[in-house]
């Protein structure tokens, strides 16, 4: 399915659009997107079993946005997603795609934004509204959301709603749509409560589903290194310098413009690499091909159209710096390192929220995939030492340094120094491009969120997480939600990771009071970020965040251990309906009874 070559024109996506798409850089559709876009497009229902980094969010957008008319007032698209950082991003996609769209307007609503904010932007016709569940009733009930246009209706990462608590409140707003529109489903997993849901709301809905390929990779050895966003480059550049047995990578990202961005980061920081993807013409391919054998190139980042089929047995690691779509694309990219009987190494950089697809890969490569140990300061001194020695000594080697040793015996003799002061000299000045101690100041400080936390902290972890307030990279701040609210660590880690878009592995102790509680984040958190933290809703009360301090605050210690929690991400058991419903709505609300079907 990777290795399929349609373009987003011949799946029937108009011209407008097929432009915005060259412009951010797509060169080819996804599987889920050639399957998925040629049905949407003409109309059909559709239950789409994906998950995150499948490029699902275009498969839906681009087929929505070719079918919207253009005279109309109401919104024709209602989007549902489970959290608002899905929602802003879901919005943030169509915006894009749109470019060419003249007055297009998407509308994220999502809990813990101003109503009045978003009552001033229904007012300016969004053809598409993007929303987590909550607050989208909330429109509805309050008569602000005017649903009668509604064409297309997508439930995205359905089974995340299900998990979060959502799933009657998707039902109802279901129930409040036009009958006759078309409707979409996509989650990662079919539970059997999501498979009634579609049974119930889509007609006759086309299934697809994106293949998990098993393969066995035996000659490559798997890791991968969770990473949010903005550490991406540090971190690449960390595992190129921890890595010993590196020769040669190839670094794939998703799009022809991250391949020429990254290579030029790279190149700026010394490596001898070069962009390879499908704008180039062949010839100049081939000889980016050539120069990566022949040992003029150390590093090519690629998109996978470009690199299919290179044959480089240099290659010793590959890199996905974006994860794959698919396994099938994962198995392939790898497949470019281990060759010709050698030992190859993959790794895979992969965001908190990606760590799905990695359990997928496991599976489907039947090969653990191991965590990367980023080298320390000291390590990368190390190894940049004893590369500068290999250095020395191949030259050395090489012989010819007659005439050399004649200009150290003058600078000795006139200088009266030793050698090995001059020696020590040359190695200065030798490595101020590229210092052997990197600078403390060029050091960044890199979050290393746990691949998984079990349930309970161990004591190792809570050590850790003790030092890390110690040094300041965690502070404890106030919430104005206490015991006497019927809060629980639960709920705040609920509102603070689903609906505050905080990574749970950012979340440290919770400790809760009567009347409010503490929670530590990561130090330093700025006034926009502790405004929008605030206006999360727990249980119906507003978090009112802000910096704790220990005296002023309470004028007693959170009792040693008895209430504090190391928290965890809520699971299928949790059931973290409370923590939803208080974030999500605004006031409480009246109970509801189902209307029946739509
Ligand atoms: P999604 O699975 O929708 O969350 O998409 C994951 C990422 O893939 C997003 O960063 C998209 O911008 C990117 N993406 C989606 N489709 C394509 C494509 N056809 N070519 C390159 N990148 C894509």
């Amino acid at each position: 399915m990777s290795e399929s070559t349609t373009t987003f024109s011949a799946l029937g996506l108009p011209e407008s659009i097929v432009s915005a798409l060259t412009e951010v850089g797509y060169e080819t559709p996804s599987p889920i997107q050639a399957a998925c876009i040629p049905l949407l497009l003409s109309g059909h229902d559709l239950l789409g079993q994906a998950q995150t980094g499948t490029g699902k969010t275009a498969a839906f957008a681009l087929p929505l946005l070719a079918r919207l008319k253009s005279d109309a007032a109401n919104p024709q698209v209602l989007v549902l997603a489970p959290t608002r950082e899905l929602a802003i991003q879901v919005a943030e996609a169509f915006q894009k795609y749109a470019h060419h769209l003249p007055g297009f307007h998407v509308l994220p609503l999502y809990g813990g934004q101003s109503m009045v904010v978003q009552l001033r932007q229904l007012k300016r016709q969004p053809q598409v509204i993007v929303g987590t569940p909550g607050r989208i009733m909330d429109h509805i009930e309050r008569g602000s959301l005017n649903l009668d246009g509604i064409a297309a209706l997508v439930l995205d990462e359905a089974d995340e709603m299900l998990r979060m608590g959502f799933i009657d409140d998707v039902e109802w707003i279901l129930q409040h749509t036009p009958a006759g529109r078309q409707t979409a489903l996509f989650s990662a997993t079919m539970p059997e409560p999501i498979r009634r849901v579609a049974q119930r709301y889509l007609r006759e809905p086309q299934e697809v589903k994106i293949r998990a390929a098993t393969s066995t990779v035996a000659t490559i050895r798997q890791r991968y290194c969770q990473v949010q966003g903005p550490m991406k480059l540090e971190v690449l550049t960390r595992v190129l310098e921890g890595e010993e047995d590196f020769e040669a990578a190839i670094i794939f990202v998703r799009t022809k413009t991250a391949s020429v961005e990254l290579t030029e980061k790279l190149e700026a920081r010394g490596y001898a690499a070069s962009a390879l993807n499908g704008d180039m013409q062949q010839a100049m391919r081939e000889r980016v091909i050539e120069q990566l054998k022949n040992g003029q190139l150390d590093i090519v980042v690629a998109t996978d159209v470009a690199a299919r089929g290179i044959d480089v047995p240099r290659i010793s690691h590959v890199i996905n710096y974006d994860i794959p779509y698919d396994t099938e694309a994962y198995v392939h990219r790898i497949g470019r390192t281990g060759r010709a009987g050698r030992q190859g190494t993959a790794i895979l950089l992969v965001a908190p929220r990606e760590m799905r697809m990695l359990k997928t890969i496991e599976r489907a490569t039947r090969q653990p995939i191991e965590p990367v140990v980023l080298p320390t300061r000291e390590m990368v001194t190390e190894r940049r030492i004893a590369q500068f020695r290999n250095q020395i000594m191949a030259a050395i080697r090489e012989g010819s340094l007659d005439f050399f040793f004649d200009v150290v015996r003058g600078i000795e003799t006139s200088e009266g120094i030793s050698a090995r002061e001059i020696a020590a000299a040359l190695t200065f000045l030798a490595q101020r491009e590229r210092p052997l101690q990197p600078e403390a100041r060029d050091w960044a400080e890199l979050p290393t969120p746990a691949p998984e936390r079990p349930a309970r902290a161990n004591r190792e972890q809570i050590l850790t997480r003790r030092r890390e307030v110690a040094s300041g990279r965690l502070a404890r701040y106030r919430l104005a939600v206490g015991r006497q609210d019927g809060v629980t660590p639960k709920d705040i880690v609920g509102a603070l990771a689903n609906e505050g878009g905080i990574d749970v592995s950012q979340i440290g102790q919770i400790h809760l009071f009567d009347v409010f509680s503490t929670v530590e984040l990561p130090a330093g958190l700025d006034g926009e970020t502790l405004s929008a933290l605030g206006g999360l809703r727990v249980r119906s009360k507003s978090l009112r965040m802000r910096p704790y301090h220990e005296d002023g605050d309470s004028g007693f210690r959170p009792p040693r251990g008895a209430e504090g929690t190391t928290p965890r991400p809520p699971r299928d058991s949790d059931a973290p309906k409370r923590a939803r419903r208080g974030s999500d709505d605004d006031a409480p609300r009246p109970r509801r009874w189902k209307t029946g079907s739509a």
